[in-house]
């Protein structure tokens, strides 16, 4: 986990990272992403994303695309940043276009996603 803006409630953390280390990180600090697929220990914050992930708590925090606000995608030849806004008024959205991708338009390398306080 590279940051956190706590009144914006949103983290920005490294693709690479897996689901125990990243949630230790953000439970340290009282934050929990609240993402639990089946494959948790195991999968990583870009895989989750790349491949549109649900969760056994989706019902409550939603799923992968509801929780990744914006995301660092290195594409050939470039670097595209997609900065976490709350809303969009513009489209088609790159967001929703790399969200499910399957890494076929580039890596993802970080990701800003929703967080919230541990209950
Ligand atoms: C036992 C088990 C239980 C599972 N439970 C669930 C579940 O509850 N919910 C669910 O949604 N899925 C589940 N899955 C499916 C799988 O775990 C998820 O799809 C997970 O999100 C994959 O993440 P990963 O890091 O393992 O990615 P990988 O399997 O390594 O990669 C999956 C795809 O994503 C791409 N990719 C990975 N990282 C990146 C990146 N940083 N940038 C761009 N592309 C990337 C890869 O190229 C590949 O196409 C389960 C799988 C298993 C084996």
């Amino acid at each position: 986990m590279l940051e956190i803006d706590q009144s914006a409630g949103l983290a920005r953390i490294q693709a690479g990272a897996q689901g125990p280390g990243l949630e230790e990180q953000l439970n340290s600090q009282g934050w929990t992403m609240g993402h639990q697929p089946d494959s948790f220990k195991h999968s990583t914050l870009g895989g989750w994303i790349a491949t549109r992930s649900s969760g056994m708590q989706s019902d409550k925090y939603g799923d992968i695309a509801d929780i990744t606000r914006g995301m660092r995608v290195t594409l050939p030849g470039k670097v595209v940043t997609l900065r976490p806004r709350p809303s969009y008024s513009s489209g088609p959205s790159v967001r929703e276009m790399i969200l499910g991708s399957e890494g076929r338009l580039g890596v993802i390398t970080e990701a800003w996603v929703n967080v919230h306080r541990l209950p």
